[in-house]
């Protein structure tokens, strides 16, 4: 892992009259679901400003979201963690905070797609989605609330356009995102009182590694198929959802707020056969 921060104060010993921008007095932020697409790319938008704790279960896609971090000036402190396991959760964020101060911006990105009906899916992998996309944005923001409620941080979920209309074949990955919703609505009351923000944002497609596994099994076995559902005609890119994560990171007002990403894909019927 880059250890940026520690090199910089190094090197800048002699120099720190000089060296304003030295990192430890930037913000910190705590992103999960940092070696995905969309984590990569909020942990990206963020080091410009931020000192960047970030976390996922897979410890090589980690390992080259810290190199981007460092390749673009910013400085990370990355932790493997498994999401669903609170004591890996907490360590993985109490770690980095003990090296760059207390967070004021928790993201939670970590995420799996499951596929399946009520028919088929198998009851583990049921199991799992509820535990990945569901219980892993209660532990996370049960890890950062002490230090959101410090701060008066904020609490951003990436949820789904499943977290508003249902997925077909995805009863598993959409119950899970319906209920990310009412995490965030819960947090938005209990905690706005404390000056801690929540908000959701709900992506239709975004081009990641997520929607390349989906694809695959699409009935024509591309995404076309897909995109031709979209008023704007394309995906996301994970950079568009970065930048509304950065418009929730800096916003003093919103709380409470689901925020639709979709290219208009949940305005209305567009473009299904009959429509
Ligand atoms: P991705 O597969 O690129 O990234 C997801 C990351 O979560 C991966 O790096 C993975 O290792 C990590 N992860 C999975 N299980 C974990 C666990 N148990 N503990 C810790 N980390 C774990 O997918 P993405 O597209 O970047 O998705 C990010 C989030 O956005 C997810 O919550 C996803 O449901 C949501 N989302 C994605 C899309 C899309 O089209 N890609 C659309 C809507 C919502």
């Amino acid at each position: 892992m880059p250890e940026r921060e520690t090199d910089q104060l190094e090197e800048g010993k002699d120099t720190f009259m000089s060296t304003p921008e030295i990192t430890v007095d930037k913000p910190v932020a705590f992103v999960t679901g940092a070696g995905g697409g969309i984590g990569r790319a909020t942990a990206l938008r963020l080091a410009s400003t931020h000192s960047l704790i970030i976390t996922d279960l897979s410890e090589a896609t980690l390992d080259e979201t810290a190199t981007a971090i460092d390749g673009v000036g910013g400085v990370s402190h990355a932790v493997p963690a498994d999401i669903t396991d609170f004591a890996q959760l907490d360590d993985a964020l109490r770690q980095g905070e003990r090296r760059f101060g207390t967070i004021s911006a928790a993201v939670a990105c970590a995420g799996i797609e499951v596929m399946g009906t009520a028919e088929t899916v198998p009851l583990d992998a049921w199991q799992l989605s509820l535990a990945v996309n569901l219980t892993g944005v209660f532990l996370t923001a049960r890890a950062a609330l002490p230090s959101l409620k410090a701060t008066r941080g904020s609490f951003t979920a990436i949820a789904s356009d499943a977290a508003t209309e249902g997925c077909e074949d995805g009863i598993a990955y959409t119950a899970a995102k319906h209920g990310v919703l009412g995490i965030i609505r819960c947090l938005a009351l209990d905690h706005g009182p404390s000056g801690v923000r929540s908000n959701a944002i709900c992506p239709g497609f975004v081009d990641t590694k997520m929607t390349a596994r989906i694809f695959a099994g699409s009935p024509d076995g591309s995404a076309n198929y897909y995109q031709d559902l979209v008023p704007l005609g394309r995906f996301a890119q994970a950079a568009e959802v970065a930048e509304v994560v950065r418009h929730f990171v800096d916003s003093t007002y919103s709380n409470g707020t689901i925020y639709a990403l979709d290219g208009g894909a949940t305005s209305g019927y567009f473009g299904r056969p009959g429509t």
